[in-house]
């Protein structure tokens, strides 16, 4: 009797979405401080439900309001446990949510668009980045993915009207999460690469 599934090995690696958190899953009111301040895009929820059929799912975020001050590291941790709770209650099941606290100016590896989390994710969940995407509304968002090997996407939701103008040429821009989930469904992997 053969074994469904049993001849998986090399290629089978998941493909991951790597999600800004703020401005793209909830909207960005500033340095978020308590859970009660956190709103989720209308249709992000069913974006990301969509999506964990065929990717994992991570959130990258650049939180330099921790660097600043203006924000404490439990204060981010307790708002992003926030949303992985309220996402699993949904049935979204989060692999990880990755911060940067530092300052730009200071230089560390972690800040986007260093792909410095998702090789992290590459490593300790398998990821295969070539297959994989970035979400955001900021340019540094879109070049996180050019930066892993993968591919960025832009939203138009949070920031993404104001810095617009900031893209190169040929970036992928669409309306909001949703609009990006629908996005990366239809492009199967052998079609990557010819946008
Ligand atoms: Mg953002
Ligand atoms: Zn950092």
């Amino acid at each position: 009797m053969s074994i469904a599934g049993s001849d998986k090995g090399a290629g089978t690696r998941p493909a991951a979405v790597f999600l800004d958190r703020d401005g793209t899953l909830i909207e960005d009111r500033g340095h978020l401080r308590e859970p009660s301040q956190v709103v989720f895009f209308p249709r992000a929820v069913q974006a990301l439900a969509a999506l964990q059929r065929r990717f994992r799912l991570f959130i990258v975020t650049n939180q330099s309001g921790v660097a600043g001050g203006m924000v404490a590291m439990t204060e981010v941790r307790r708002v992003n446990r926030h949303v992985v709770d309220t996402l699993h209650a949904s049935g979204v099941t989060l692999a990880e949510v990755y911060v940067c606290p530092h300052h730009r100016d200071d230089g560390c590896a972690c800040i986007k668009p260093n792909s410095y989390f998702p090789q992290k994710a590459a490593r300790e969940h398998g990821i295969d980045l070539s297959r994989s995407y970035s979400v955001g509304d900021h340019p540094c968002d879109v070049e996180l993915g050019t930066r892993f090997g993968g591919q960025g996407l832009y939203v138009l939701t949070g920031h993404g009207r104001k810095h617009r103008s900031e893209l190169p040429d040929g970036t992928v821009i669409v309306e909001d999460l949703q609009s990006a989930a629908d996005w990366i469904l239809s492009h199967r992997p052998a079609d990557d690469g010819r946008e």
